[in-house]
């Protein structure tokens, strides 16, 4: 495969193809063309969580953390109990 003209794989499917030009880079199943518009949109939302940083780092991330504790009760119980034997030294 290596080599071969045009060859290129889809970043959707993984699976491989003939591409018609450069900036071809989906094949054409149907699913792959919607993930080509979801790229699309996650780099328009890169450019906007550049462009407005600290809507990210304030009141979102706050409530994303809180929901991610309620749903990893365990994991901050388990990390506190580490943490309170270390101190302990036993
Ligand atoms: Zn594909």
């Amino acid at each position: 495969m290596a080599g071969a003209k045009g060859q290129k794989k889809c970043p959707a499917c993984g699976k491989g193809f003939r591409a018609r030009n450069r900036v071809h880079v989906y094949c054409s199943r149907e699913t792959c063309k919607a993930g080509r518009r979801s790229n699309y949109m996650k780099k328009y939302m890169s450019g906007w969580k550049r462009k407005h940083p600290n809507y990210w780092r304030t009141e979102r991330q706050k409530e994303y953390m809180k929901q991610w504790r309620d749903a990893h009760p365990a994991y901050f119980k388990g990390w506190r109990d580490k943490a309170k034997r270390r101190g302990k030294g036993k």
